[in-house]
């Protein structure tokens, strides 16, 4: 990926990353790509398998959760516990975990990071933002398909990118500042 020329990256992952098991290697080698950038990442996935990358944890939020940390199915006090931990100390039920497949999902394991990313987005206004969408699906494309769009259409020195290997189309608002890549992402970062 040719990153030359813009002080900031924002990127997007989505389900092709789960699916693949060459994931890591991508991973890594996105990290080598974003060295020296001031960068943030916006994952769908759940695998935690970007966490065993070389890229930055302070510069990844998960919205959906993974296996990182459990809680109660009852979220009680919304507490969040340590994997090795088994039952809630409150209820005594079994814990969960903390991922948007539990019920009542516990937020607050993403939301510090998010307030993170939300502050880093205000700091990319006029700023030069090479904006890439790697393998997003349509699931929950109010995470990152519409809001990382709406992005790149207020910011005149912004840049969009997305690969994807069934869903490439970019809105016609972007034409101009855009481009799509109609491939599997996890192989076209690793090649590219
Ligand atoms: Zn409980």
């Amino acid at each position: 990926m040719n990153l030359e020329g813009y002080e900031m990256v924002l990127i997007g992952i989505g389900e092709e990353f789960e699916e693949s098991h060459d994931a890591l290697s991508a991973y890594n080698k996105l990290a080598e790509d974003l060295t020296g950038k001031n960068y943030f990442i916006v994952s769908l996935c759940m695998d935690d398998v970007i966490y065993n990358s070389n890229l930055n944890h302070d510069r990844i939020v998960t919205p959906l959760g993974g296996k990182r940390k459990k809680q109660c199915p009852d979220a009680c006090e919304n507490a969040l516990y340590e994997v090795t931990e088994e039952n809630c100390p409150i209820c005594g039920k079994k814990l969960i975990y903390n991922n948007i497949l539990a019920e009542n999902y516990i937020e607050q394991g993403y939301l510090p990071m998010w307030e993170k990313h939300k502050l880093w987005l205000t700091g990319t206004l006029n700023k030069s933002l090479y904006i890439c969408e790697l393998g997003v699906s349509m699931k929950l494309p109010q995470v990152i398909r519409w809001p990382f769009e709406r992005i790149a259409m207020l910011n005149n020195k912004a840049f969009f990118l997305r690969v994807n290997e069934k869903l490439p189309q970019i809105a016609a608002e972007l034409k101009e500042k855009g481009m799509s890549v109609k491939e599997n992402s996890v192989k076209w970062l690793i090649e590219n």
